[in-house]
């Protein structure tokens, strides 16, 4: 089965067609998909380029039409999708369905937009006159995409840029390109006129640097190391660019934790998903008292986790998503043990048919070990001692990610400080730091996040360009 890049409203082939592989089992190949030339990235700017005057103009209550259709055409084939969406990428088909279903809400959701878009009208301070302000959209935006959410990122750039009357040029991840070719077949028949939406798939490193220079606004999420190389491009042509990068997320569990929710909490957001979440929790901070009897609860549910096919039913975890992930991984596992760090549970890899890993802690970890420094992105996770919750904000905040935060407590004072004084842009409260809602505002602080936050009211911001108008009508009465 051959996917075509979709280039001007058409499925456009490509002399490269890549195998899609089942990261739990290596001889499934899920089909084989276009990777664009340089040229056809061009010709999808240009196809973008040219739909921008009608799509911007276009009735609000069109674009809302469009987006509510593909809004419910995901949510009807949320299992299948859901299925495809593990087979490429490897979470558990629950955790597969329900990414379907967040993208199919925030299609939903930002189909309102288009009639929420308004703007401000003030008296003028002259005589006769009045002032408006009002947005417009940013012009033909380029979206470049992580494999580890393939359909909730790749919808909630695409939903809210097409709601704002922007033009879209898709690159999603080389190693997750089904879902997003799924979302283009969509959004195709769900009536968008040719051009406003365009996919090409293939290699990052080629494609990435045509599809930043030629767009108006570029949206990235992934890694550091490209974000900034796309940062340094954007600025020196001025143009507009929001980047959400990795984390190195801290969870803290104080005296007073719940310690069966603790331990409930950091599993879900180190473990679920592989820990392949840029929101994943990585280092747990336990206060002394409670470390070892926390410790031992967090141990006996990871030992229970089920690892294996992610479309069994009864699967907790399935693979990592590729081979250089697992190869990360391991030498993570290497690292953290030649610092000194102590494996409480885990470390190996299994079955040689799939990227499977144990779930990994360590123990005994400092915050200036490498495994709590650099972001691993697998399911590895590391316990830190700390004295108090003063302490212990000290670890959480020493770190050169600020995406999300968490705190375990059942004390106001100490949820409300912990609050106040985290530097993440995500604070969860009893909360497991990953697991977001789609109609707030996304993303971390610099240099997890640049450039204006994603989902929610935050959209409008990146998605529009603002316009002061002021109005000599000469009426003063
Ligand atoms: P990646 O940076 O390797 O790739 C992301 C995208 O960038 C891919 O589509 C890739 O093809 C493209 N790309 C590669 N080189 C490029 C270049 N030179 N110019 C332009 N584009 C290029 O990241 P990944 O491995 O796919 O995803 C994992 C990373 O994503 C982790 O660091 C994770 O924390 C991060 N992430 C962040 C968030 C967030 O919202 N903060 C969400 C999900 C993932």
């Amino acid at each position: 089965m051959e996917k075509t890049n979709w280039i001007g409203g058409r499925p456009t082939g490509s002399p490269i067609f890549e195998p899609n592989v089942n990261p739990a089992k290596l001889d499934e190949v899920i089909g084989h998909y276009a990777w664009a030339t340089v040229e056809q990235a061009a010709e999808a700017l240009a196809a973008a380029r040219e739909a921008l005057p009608g799509w911007a103009a276009s009735n609000p209550q069109t674009r809302s039409d469009i987006l509510r259709r593909v809004g419910d055409e995901l949510h009807a084939r949320a299992e299948e999708l859901g299925a495809l969406l593990t087979r490429e990428e490897g979470k558990t088909l629950r955790e597969g369905i329900g990414e379907i279903r967040r993208s199919a809400q925030i299609f939903h959701y930002a189909s309102g937009e288009p009639l929420r878009n308004g703007g401000e009208c003030l008296p003028g301070l002259r005589d006769g006159t009045t002032t408006m302000v009002t947005r417009e959209p940013v012009g033909v935006v380029s979206l470049i995409t992580p494999w580890n959410f393939p359909m909730a990122v790749p919808a909630w750039k695409t939903a809210y840029a097409l709601a704002f009357g922007n033009t879209v040029v898709l690159k999603p991840s080389e190693a997750t390109p089904g879902c997003a070719w799924e979302l283009a077949d969509i959004l195709h028949r769900a009536g968008l006129p040719a051009g406003v939406f365009n996919l090409v798939m293939g290699d990052g490193r080629t494609l990435g640097p045509v599809l930043v220079d030629g767009a108006d606004a570029v949206s990235f999420t992934g890694s550091p190391p490209v974000g900034r190389a796309i940062l340094e491009r954007t600025v020196a042509r001025m143009t507009k660019v929001q980047l959400e990068l990795g984390g190195k997320n801290p969870l803290v569990v104080l005296d007073d934790a719940d310690l069966d929710l603790a331990a409930d909490i950091a599993l879900q957001g180190a473990f679920h998903s592989a820990g392949q979440r840029c929101t994943a929790t990585s280092r747990i901070i336990a206060t002394r008292r409670i470390h070892d009897a926390f410790v031992e609860r967090l141990v006996t549910r990871i030992r229970a986790m089920r690892v294996g096919d992610p479309l069994d039913a009864g699967t907790d975890m399935g693979p990592v998503v590729n081979q250089p992930q697992l190869d990360k991984d391991l030498r993570y596992i290497a690292i953290a043990r030649d610092d000194g760090a102590e494996l409480a549970c885990g470390g190996q890899r299994l079955d040689a048919n799939g990227y499977f890993l144990e779930p990994t802690l360590f123990i005994g970890t400092d915050n200036t070990m490498r495994i709590n420094r650099d972001e691993v992105f697998g399911p590895v996770a590391s316990v830190i001692p700390a004295d108090d919750l003063d302490h212990a904000i000290a670890i959480a905040n020493d770190s050169e990610h600020a995406l999300s935060s968490g705190v375990v407590t059942q004390g106001l004072v100490a949820a409300e400080t912990f609050r106040r004084r985290s530097r993440a842009g995500l604070v969860m409260v009893n909360a497991p730091t990953a697991g977001i809602d789609y109609h707030v505002p996304f993303g971390g602080r610099s240099p997890s996040g640049y450039g204006g936050r994603e989902q929610g009211s935050a959209a409008v911001e990146f998605f529009t360009e603002g316009k002061t108008a002021y109005i000599n009508h000469g009426v003063t009465a």
